[in-house]
């Protein structure tokens, strides 16, 4: 390891490592990958000697930044859930004005969420589905995780169905949106709270290289403690995973129920079917392949505090479902081509961010399985290597721009009368380059020069040929 430290640092004497080729071919990358597994196993067996985590820079603006994104995103979730309520969600009516304040709390909703938290919670503890391997933590530990999502949505979907035989009315969501969003954003800031002070007494192992500033907002607001758990039950993957992610299609449903009530129809309109169908199959297909999220940003890098945490219980399923919530009150009717267009983008975009998100998830689960021999790689002074072979090879993260285009296909069935629905489409695209932007500074530090030969092979950042 030592000796690869200092090849790394004389990127001269290192140039011939960082050729392309199959890695069938090439004994001596084999051998050396091997080698380096063989080290990452020892590693298991013997714990590492507690290293003091090298310093990452800040990001989102520093402490400065943090605090605004802090008191920015409830207000802009605010906004947008009260915006889409109005008759003419122009940007000319923005921003809406605000009710009054006991308009925004009703003890019920917050109670309906507890029970949301708590019945997922449930299903994430039952001893049902896989035990998969998370990534090889800098202590040298591999966690365990339940990947038991899919068996989750689908009993949701089970009680979900048996509540509406009982007529139970679920377009209370649409009607309580508000308050739902209020109660949720109070259970995120008291599960950030928690997370801040427990993180207190971790050790620099268990810590997130990002969120261990020493400033208390910052720290606070990026998250401290890599992967928080209470005995077996992980926080981050759970709430990264279920109440939110399920809550975004249950809430979907609630507002096709709603358009159909407010619109007295007797089936949701084809916009609507639509949107419903196709976050469903996101979040189905994300449940199904749940195991790919243990080699995402968030689970291996990001240490879980307000920012992942209110993006999971309240941004996810109060925002992504803007859509839905737009098409209540504002039906649009498709023409033919533009349903096929649609469908096609949908299925496109779809087929992009699948393969490549496991194609990457394959190979950093296990570099060495047979069947993956035939990629193309550049290793580098870690031992971990960087895929050049299938989407990896057209563009820097090929799984952003599928999931962009399948955006594009949500937004689509909204028409063009308001920005708002367009609004995922807008927010998405920054999220994702800013996301790409901090994965790249992070890679660069990782990787030095092989990943600067892994930039120039692979020119385009998200869109081939433009970024
Ligand atoms: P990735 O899954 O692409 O993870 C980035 C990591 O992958 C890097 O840090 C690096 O980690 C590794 N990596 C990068 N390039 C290569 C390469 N060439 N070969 C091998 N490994 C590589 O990104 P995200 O975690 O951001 O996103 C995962 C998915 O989730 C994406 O499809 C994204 O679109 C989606 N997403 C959706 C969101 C939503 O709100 N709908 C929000 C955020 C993401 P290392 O080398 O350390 O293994």
């Amino acid at each position: 390891m030592q000796s690869a430290a200092k090849e790394e640092a004389d990127p001269e004497k290192n140039q011939g490592r960082y050729n392309l080729r199959r890695r069938k071919d090439d004994g001596d990358v084999k051998e050396a990958e091997a080698k380096s597994e063989l080290q990452e196993e020892r590693v298991e067996k013997v714990p590492a000697a507690p290293a003091a985590p090298a310093p990452t820079p800040l990001d989102f603006g520093g402490k400065i930044g943090a605090f605004f994104w802090m008191l920015f995103l409830p207000a802009w979730v605010l906004f947008l859930v009260l915006h889409v309520d109005q008759k003419d969600p122009s940007l000319s009516n923005f921003p809406p004005a605000l009710p009054s304040l006991e308009t925004f709390w009703d003890p019920q909703a917050l109670v309906f969420v507890v029970l949301w938290i708590l019945f997922q919670a449930l299903l994430y503890i039952l001893p049902v589905g896989k035990l998969s391997d998370g990534v090889l933590l800098r202590s040298g530990k591999r966690l365990k995780y339940r990947t038991n999502g899919f068996f989750a949505i689908v009993v949701s979907a089970a009680v979900v169905a048996a509540a509406v035989y009982q007529e139970v009315d679920l377009t209370y969501i649409h009607s309580h949106f508000l308050q739902l969003t209020t109660a949720s954003f109070l259970i995120s800031m008291m599960l950030s709270i928690y997370l801040y002070f427990r993180s207190r007494s971790t050790g620099p192992d268990e810590r997130a290289l990002g969120g261990n500033s020493g400033n208390v907002i910052y720290d606070f607001f990026k998250g401290r403690e890599l992967n928080p758990r209470i005995k077996e039950f992980d926080l981050k993957f759970f709430c990264e995973m279920r109440p939110g992610l399920i809550g975004w299609c249950l809430i979907n449903f609630a507002m096709a129920l709603a358009e159909m009530k407010q619109q007295n129809l007797d089936a949701p309109s084809c916009s609507m079917i639509l949107v419903n169908i196709f976050q469903l199959i996101y979040v189905v297909d994300g449940l199904w392949n749940e195991e790919a999220i243990l080699t995402t940003m968030d689970l291996m890098h990001d240490g879980f505090g307000y920012m992942l945490a209110f993006g999971d219980l309240v941004w996810v399923p109060f925002t992504y479902t803007l859509q839905a919530r737009y098409l209540v009150s504002h039906p649009k009717p498709l023409s033919l081509p533009l349903l096929a267009t649609i469908i096609i983008l949908k299925i496109v975009g779809f087929y992009i961010f699948r393969k490549s998100n496991s194609e990457k998830n394959a190979f950093r689960r296990n570099p060495s399985d047979p069947r993956l021999s035939h990629l193309k790689t550049i290793p580098t002074a870690t031992g971990k290597s960087l895929l050049v072979s299938g989407w990896w090879r057209v563009v820097r993260h090929p799984n952003y721009l599928g999931d962009l285009i399948m955006a594009l296909a949500w937004s689509l069935p909204c028409g063009f009368s308001h920005l708002l629905p367009w609004y995922y489409m807008i927010y998405f695209i920054i999220l994702l380059v800013h996301r790409d932007s901090r994965d790249m500074s992070e890679c660069r530090r990782k990787y030095g020069s092989a990943w600067d030969e892994y930039c120039r092979t692979v020119r385009y950042r998200i869109i081939p040929c433009v970024y």
